[in-house]
């Protein structure tokens, strides 16, 4: 909750459009002062990082359909043919992860070297 700090009234949220864009912005009701409201900064731990290459991939996966397989044991079903990808998970001096994703059960892991 968010008092104005010109009169001391209890500020509402709003939504406006600025260029398009859709804003939240927190509005006093008396005297109409305006105050934007900042976005919430995602902080991402290392767990989370790995989840959203996945995820990321995952529509990649989706829009190129035709991924190049090779000859791997899935360790979730034992099928032994998955897609395979590089994925840049941190930065660039850091060599790229191994993705691979089974083409039975879709189960995806990645290569610890
Ligand atoms: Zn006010
Ligand atoms: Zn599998």
């Amino acid at each position: 909750m968010m008092f104005c700090p010109k009169c001391g009234t209890k500020m509402v949220l709003r939504q406006i459009r600025v260029n398009k864009e859709k804003k939240v912005v927190l509005v006093c009701p008396n005297c109409g002062y305006t105050i934007e409201k900042q976005r919430e900064k995602h902080v991402i731990s290392a767990g989370e990082e790995r989840t959203t290459a996945i995820q990321v991939l995952d529509s990649k996966i989706a829009a190129l359909k035709t991924m190049p397989t090779v000859e791997i044991e899935c360790p979730k079903c034992g099928n032994n043919k998955a897609y395979w990808w590089l994925v840049q998970t941190r930065s660039g001096d850091e060599p790229p992860t191994i993705f691979y994703r089974c083409t039975r059960c879709g189960y995806t892991w990645r290569q610890y070297s």
